[in-house]
């Protein structure tokens, strides 16, 4: 038996450092280790059951290839009846003939990649494969389902800025935790919090949900989905109206601020607080709180940017601790993604520069897939991502990828919904059985591990595969990086800082960056904007967007139509990764009032169904959600609903304000009870 120390390059903000117990070759354990001092020695039930993901039965442990005549609409729990084993020579060669015929007929942009961040460690992802993609010359599929409105209204206000580090929450005299669930998601951020609130802090949660750490709180703000904006500039306009302006730091540091507080002045705090649906007491509560805290510390989450009006919701909520000058202490300020704080790069490993293809929004796969001409899509590589599971529109997505003349390629750990889908399917190992290196977007570190164990069956990484096809079908070139230590180095390279980190990596595993694991705002990190300084105007952005920047765009809900449908993050799977793990039955929650006048009763079968189609599911009756709004964990599998689908097959794949993002809580629905047995 030994014990290794590894890290978790999931899609979650902490980045937990791990000890990984292996016996006669195989894991047996996972949980957390002390090298990552943030993460401190525990992690998320979710990765504890790791073991039983790698060598469940689901696992895909060998290429597969269709069976001549199977339809990919046929449904069976036994992959077997649809696929027969292969051997990777045999698969690959399948792939790089389709692949090289496609190109030949329809060009490269006929091919395209699906993927997202089933892995996002910096070997894994980005490397070898945006090599391949980009020297095919195949469309480019848009990473935009997650983080591209947040990133958007970052880039716009702060230039990216990172923020408060964990560990400094416990400082902060009020916490606001506005769309976001660190018990689900980011859980090591909770301790800090509670820290915090013993020390004396108020809490404030803004979420539709009675989440866990609302049920404590000082005050509960459950907002209507897609009304954050209205609130955070009704907000500021108290904060204006109230002479609670931080004029010297807006003088200094603040540019924009007449065109903001223009759009801010159409939001007193009744008309925000009556489209919200929430007590203007309230409002006037936090706004009060908020300006006489300090520290005061906003952590914002990515609930806030799924809806129509996501940037504008998000730049509105980072301009608050900029108007009342809530940077430059311990503890205030803001977080939402600290991936900056890093300037890794990729770029020299992929070694090929980005050619001018056809850009396809991942939020419109569906779309893409069923409307696309000149050239139409006709191969689909999925990596690193469950679109049938995850993406928007599900069901064009899956009418989509059941296309007979769409030939694709499912490279995956265990036997996903989109597998169905595939022509070829080639087993990948987990980040257990590959060297990989991580740096956190909330935790202020950089990791690097090698395999704790060799792969599964015949598992092979990313970075491999791609390296194998660039060689079948003639993209390799001399100098090209073909060693994955020789990648990590060249990665790390690009940060100036490159060689104290990567010894640091080398001595202990883990590195922080240049400016420290714990900076401060206005102290140690500055807006990475041209001019230093915070925007909250930009002339481009007031043109992109729908309603103007900072404008808001009304509710979708119509009579037929009328409860919002969330699917935020719960506390048993990385959006679809753990799925397969999942036995239960998946239920929407709803509120008494709203489950009353349905005559639904706990327990009951549902329809909930919109224009886009329907989904079966048991009722979850439940003051937990506001009245009006409906959820459903995001991440569902085929097998959890009877229908044989989740949320997103009632999801739009309407597109944010700006940065293309997915509007997952734009789904409107009606629901209604449904026999259990039908
Ligand atoms: S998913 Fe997040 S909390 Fe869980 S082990 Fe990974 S980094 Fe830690």
């Amino acid at each position: 038996m030994t014990t290794t120390s590894q890290l978790c390059p999931l899609d979650c903000p902490d980045a937990c450092s791990l000890s990984v117990t292996v016996e006669d070759g195989r894991v047996t354990k996972v949980t957390g280790d002390h090298r990552n001092p943030v993460t401190a020695g525990y992690i998320c039930g979710k990765v504890r059951r790791f073991p039983k993901y790698m060598y469940g039965a689901d696992r895909v442990q060998r290429p597969y290839i269709r069976r001549a005549g199977v339809s990919k609409e046929a449904r069976s729990e036994d992959p077997l009846k649809a696929f027969r084993e292969a051997t990777w020579d045999e698969a690959l060669e399948v792939v790089t003939q389709r692949f090289a015929g496609v190109r030949e007929e329809f060009g490269g942009q006929a091919i395209l990649p699906a993927c997202y961040g089933g892995s996002n460690g910096y070997l894994s992802h980005g490397v070898t494969d945006e090599r391949f993609f980009r020297r095919l010359g195949a469309s480019r599929l848009l990473p935009t389902i997650c983080a591209a409105p947040s990133g958007a209204a970052q880039a716009l206000t702060y230039g990216r800025m990172p923020g408060v580090a964990f560990q400094d929450f416990a400082h902060a005299r009020l916490i606001v935790l506005w769309g976001m669930n660190p018990s689900s998601s980011g859980i090591h951020a909770v301790p800090f919090v509670k820290e915090a609130v013993k020390a004396g802090a108020r809490l404030v949660v803004v979420d539709p949900r009675q989440i866990q750490l609302a049920k404590g709180a000082d005050l509960h703000l459950a907002l209507r989905p897609g009304t954050d904006l209205p609130v955070a500039l009704a907000l500021a306009n108290w904060l204006f109206e109230h002479g609670r302006i931080d004029e010297a730091f807006v003088a200094a540091s603040v540019v924009g601020v007449t065109e903001f507080r223009e759009r801010a002045a159409q939001w007193p705090i009744a008309r925000a607080a009556e489209v919200a649906g929430v007590a203007p007491q309230d409002l006037e509560t936090l706004a009060g709180w908020y300006a006489d805290a300090s520290p005061a510390l906003i952590r914002c989450g990515w609930g806030v940017e799924r809806n129509r009006n996501g940037a504008s919701a998000v730049g509105a909520v980072l301009a608050l601790p900029a108007l009342a000058g809530k940077f430059g202490v311990r503890g205030g300020g803001y977080t939402m993604s600290n991936s900056r704080a890093w300037t890794l790069s990729t770029e020299p490993v992929v070694g090929q520069t980005p050619p001018t293809v056809r850009e396809v929004n991942m939020n419109q796969l569906g779309r893409a897939l069923t409307e696309l001409s000149n050239p139409p899509i006709k191969a689909l590589y999925v990596y690193d991502g469950n679109p049938a599971s995850t993406f928007p529109d599900q069901e064009r997505v899956r009418r989509g990828m059941a296309r007979p003349d769409l030939f694709t390629v499912v490279h995956e750990q265990v036997w996903t919904d989109s597998c169905r889908y595939a022509d070829v399917v080639l087993p990948a190992p987990t980040f257990l059985e590959q060297p990989e290196m991580y740096r956190g977007y909330g935790n202020y570190v950089l990791q690097k591990a090698g395999a704790a164990v060799p792969p599964v069956g015949l598992a092979r990484s990313n970075f491999d595969v791609f390296l194998a096809l660039c060689d079948r079908l003639g993209l390799s070139r001399e100098g090209d990086v073909r060693d994955v230590e020789v990648a990590a180095r060249a990665i790390v390279a690009a940060d100036p800082d490159g060689e104290r980190i990567w010894r640091e990596l080398g001595e202990r595993g883990l590195a922080v960056p240049t400016i420290g694991n714990a900076p401060v705002q206005f102290g140690d990190l500055f807006p990475g904007t041209p001019d230093g300084k915070v925007h909250l105007w930009d002339e481009a952005a007031d043109a992109e967007a729908p309603a103007g920047l900072w404008g808001y765009q009304p509710d979708p809900a119509t009579a037929q139509y009328p409860l919002a449908l969330i699917s935020p993050s719960s506390a048993d799977r990385i959006t679809g990764t753990f799925g397969n793990l999942r036995a239960k039955v998946a239920v929407l929650s709803i509120h008494p009032r709203d489950a009353k006048r349905r005559s639904v009763g706990d327990g009951d079968g549902l329809r909930v169904f919109n224009a886009l189609g329907e989904l079966h599911c048991v009722a979850r009756v439940t003051d937990e959600v506001r009245p009006g709004v409906v959820e459903m964990p995001k991440g569902v599998w085929d097998r959890e609903t009877s229908s044989g689908n989740s949320a997103n097959a009632l999801c739009p794949d309407t597109l944010s304000d700006l940065g293309g993002g997915a509007c997952f809580n734009d789904a409107r629905v009606q629901v209604e009870r449904r026999s259990l047995d039908g």
